[in-house]
């Protein structure tokens, strides 16, 4: 008497399931059948998976690398002889349903890094003048952070000069669907720009009120799930935006960038200062571009020393609480050779001082408890 089940091709079921569920939505980041983006899968006697995949939009710029994963990840089970994947495209209700599920019900609409519950750090990354590497600093701490698996996400709201996409080498455009927007993936880490919002390199000439819509939109539509970490990349100076951030982000922390150059802590400090009337908390200073390393070992101080200490003694003494001075960044050829090619130092060259530095101040920040201010702990009375 035959069994009503093959076990054989039980097993192979099972192990076909298993191996999909480790092909990972390369935007979402989550595995695809959690997603509802299998459609149908099946395994025919001769060993051939037939696999229907829904995408979230036509076009999706990401289906060949879904197809690519998804044959990969079957093509390894033992007994899988050949892979057909099949792309299809989710309905409105799927898509709804997706939507919900990423968003929770109801499709919430606030910004998620608010919520009670939140244990994301959100670093507003600020400096008083351009051009004194807080773009470099945001990225290197950000991959530092995702290459010790912590889940990060970058908003480039540098309005002026946004140059986050380039320094992770990113071309991709964000996807929609419908009105929520699914950022990038690079090394780990989500990113939005505004630079992904305008064509070609064109100035963005926003004033307050649109910035401020801008950034909320950011915070709002763009899907960023649950992240540990939420960097966002200041315009330098004291501008609309960083009230905006102090506004739409009360909890976010400022994690102030200068030179030694006592001229530019100078600066540097009013950027800081904002803290002391939004009543945000300085998560530190960070020093970049300290000094050239010389061949013969010796440091040569290209723009003078002691500006980051001054500036987080002077910024303690503002605040009234402790300011770190969380690392001194040497200058470095390989920092910005990186970033020109789109590749962050602390991936690229992660044995450099420079590097070292970086991923020092990275760790300063991931050993920071996460946030648990406002946290429901739901104690109970015995
Ligand atoms: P900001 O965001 O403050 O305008 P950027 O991060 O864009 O500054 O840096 C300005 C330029 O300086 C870039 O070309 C960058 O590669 C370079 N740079 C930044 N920090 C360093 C460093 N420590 N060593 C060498 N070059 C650096």
């Amino acid at each position: 008497m035959s069994s009503p089940v093959d076990p054989t091709s039980e097993a192979l079921n099972e192990a076909v399931q298993a191996a999909l569920a480790t092909v990972i939505d390369p935007e979402l980041r989550k595995p695809i059948t959690e997603l509802g983006m299998v459609d149908s899968v099946s395994v025919s006697a001769d060993g051939r998976v037939s696999l229907a995949v829904l995408l979230t939009i036509a076009g999706c710029p990401l289906k060949d690398t879904i197809t690519a994963d998804a044959g990969k990840a079957l093509s390894a089970v033992p007994g899988v002889t050949a892979v057909d994947v099949e792309l299809k495209v989710m309905d409105q209700a799927q898509r709804d349903a997706l939507k919900e599920q990423l968003r929770g019900p109801g499709g919430q609409r606030g910004i998620p890094f608010n919520e009670a519950g939140s244990l994301t750090k959100v670093f507003a990354v600020a400096s008083g003048k351009g051009g004194v590497g807080k773009s470099s600093v945001t990225v290197n701490l950000a991959c530092a952070l995702a290459a010790q698996g912590l889940r990060v996400g970058i908003v480039d709201a540098d309005v002026y000069g946004f140059s986050v996409p380039g320094l992770m080498g990113i071309t991709q455009a964000p996807t929609r669907v419908d009105d929520m927007i699914l950022p990038p993936v690079a090394y780990g880490v989500k990113v939005i720009s505004i630079g992904m919002f305008v064509t070609g390199n064109q100035p963005v000439a926003w004033r307050g009120p649109m910035l401020h819509r801008a950034l909320e939109q950011f915070l709002t539509d763009v899907y960023f799930g649950d992240l540990d970490a939420l960097f966002l990349d200041l315009p330098p100076g004291t501008g609309d935006i960083a009230i905006s951030v102090a506004q739409l982000l009360p909890k976010a922390e400022i994690l102030v960038v200068t030179t030694p150059q006592a001229a530019a802590a100078d600066v540097a400090e009013r950027a800081g200062a904002i803290a002391t009337q939004t009543g945000q908390k300085i998560a530190g200073v960070v020093e970049n571009m300290s000094y050239l390393e010389m061949p013969d070992g010796g440091r040569m101080e290209l723009f003078g020393s002691g500006g980051g200490a001054v500036l987080a003694s002077r910024l303690a003494g503002m605040v009234g609480t402790d300011v770190p001075l969380l690392g001194q960044i040497p200058l470095d050829i390989q920092l910005r050779e990186g970033g020109d090619a789109g590749v962050p130092i602390v991936l690229g060259q992660p044995a450099t001082p420079a590097a070292e530095a970086l991923a020092g101040i990275a760790g300063q920040l991931a050993a920071r408890p996460r946030g648990l201010a406002g946290m429901h702990l739901g104690v109970q009375p015995r």
